[in-house]
């Protein structure tokens, strides 16, 4: 995962975590640049499942993800004829 420094571009690095809820961590970034040194608080959720568990936890449901449409290219050749 890369998130990116809002002041100077850099690339924030998470230096520790902290789980909050079984669906979400709490985690410390910084910034990579030694002359920015930002520091900041993110909160890392999952908020929906594409792909369920084969070993499910009933405590860890998320609802599943709708499929969105894929963007029309007309380059792309129709593999299932039609359907
Ligand atoms: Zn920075």
């Amino acid at each position: 995962m890369l998130m990116t420094c809002p002041h100077c571009k850099g690339r924030l690095k998470i230096r520790t975590s902290r789980e909050v809820t079984l669906l979400t961590r709490e985690a410390y970034l910084q910034c990579e640049d030694v002359h920015c040194a930002y520091t900041c608080v993110a909160i890392i959720s999952q908020v929906r499942t594409i792909a369920p568990s084969m070993k499910p936890n009933p405590l860890a449901y998320l609802p599943v993800s709708t499929k969105r449409p894929a963007a029309e290219d007309t380059r792309q050749l129709d593999l299932l004829g039609g359907k």
